[in-house]
């Protein structure tokens, strides 16, 4: 099997009969680009993501996993924009063709992007060490992308679902975490954290539903504080935020207090959001996320204080997270 053959087995997938996508791939996979139609009276959004076999995932990972992981990563800035999904490409490095390896990866590749109607529409084939490079575009309507900018002093700060699992299941694949503070995680609670790890879900329908009310947002890939950090950044405010209102699942319930609260503040690859509303706008927005209401939750407010963060004490509460130029 060569390049060619391979594109068109695993990659060249029909257009799906969706209006916005039968309506905007005008040339996919096939020519020397794709033609893609937008609309006037929106803009384009686009973001692009490299996953490196070794730094991004565990070697071992399965290839279902490295597919959705793949596409999560970008869906998920385009979720912090406040964007809708419509299409990706797909620069893809392999070391050798492996078909079950390529059969399993398009497969976690596609249940993801049928979920969410994206349409790949390019890419790039090389050979070399295992690297996936995704660029995912969508769309929002003129002037309405949420930026990390625009977050003020007393707006409350919310995130979605629970925090400090992947990195828990990291730690657990790894075996990296002390036995003694994992006493009593079940295999159960092991394996839910492991898959938070490998099948991130991208937080596209929470985006849509905070759209209208969202002042400022970004997604939390490198861990809260530091992502937290970079809002604060952009918004010129500080951050005052209530620990214990940090949403844990049952599983860092279970572990050692000190721990999880570390992971919750500092693991990074939840890919949930982080995002903050205008206090005058929170009762309205509170009543139009009640289906959500278990799975968003505020745990802070933005401050005056340029670029500090604060915990309810006032303790000053150092961002850690991941950074690949800075191993300290
Ligand atoms: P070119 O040499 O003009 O860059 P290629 O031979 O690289 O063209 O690619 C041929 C077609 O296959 C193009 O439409 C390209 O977008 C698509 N393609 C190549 N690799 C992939 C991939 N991994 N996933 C999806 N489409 C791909
Ligand atoms: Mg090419």
């Amino acid at each position: 099997m060569g390049e060619f053959d391979l594109i068109e087995k695993y990659f060249s997938w029909d257009i799906t009969d969706s209006p916005t996508q039968s309506f905007s791939v005008s040339k996919s996979v096939g020519d020397d680009a794709a033609v893609l139609n937008t609309a006037l009276n929106q803009q384009l959004v686009t973001s692009v993501d490299t996953l490196i076999s070794g730094v991004h995932f565990p070697e071992d990972t399965p290839a279902e996993a490295i597919g959705h992981k793949a596409l999560a990563v970008n869906l998920s800035d385009l979720a912090a924009m406040g964007a809708q999904a419509a299409w990706f490409t797909l620069a893809l490095t392999l070391p050798e063709i492996d078909e079950t390896w390529l059969k399993d990866f398009s497969r976690g590749l596609k249940a993801l992007a049928d979920k969410f109607n994206m349409q790949l529409v390019g890419g790039d084939t090389t050979r070399g060490p295992l690297s996936i490079t995704i660029n995912a575009m969508g769309f929002v309507d003129n002037g309405k992308a949420i930026l990390r900018s625009g977050a003020s002093e007393g707006d409350k700060i919310y995130v979605t679902g629970t925090l400090g699992d992947a990195a828990l299941g990291l730690g657990l694949i790894q075996d990296t975490i002390d036995h003694k503070k994992i006493l009593i995680l079940d295999e159960a609670l092991k394996s839910f954290c492991k898959k938070r790890l490998n099948f991130p879900t991208p937080r596209l329908i929470e985006s849509n539903h905070i759209a209208s009310y969202a002042s400022s947002c970004i997604d939390i890939s490198d861990g809260l504080l530091q992502d937290l950090s970079h809002l604060t950044k952009a918004s010129q405010t500080g951050a005052s935020i209530d620990i214990s209102a940090i949403p844990k699942s049952q599983a860092l319930e279970k572990i050692d207090p000190a721990l999880s609260t570390s992971l919750a503040l500092s693991g990074g690859d939840d890919y949930e959001l982080l995002f903050t509303v205008v206090e005058h706008h929170e009762t309205e927005f509170l009543q139009s996320i009640e289906d959500f209401s278990d799975s968003i939750h505020c745990i802070g407010v933005m401050t005056e204080e340029k670029h500090i963060i604060r915990d309810t004490q006032m303790k000053s509460l150092t961002p850690s997270g991941y950074d690949h130029f800075n191993d300290e």
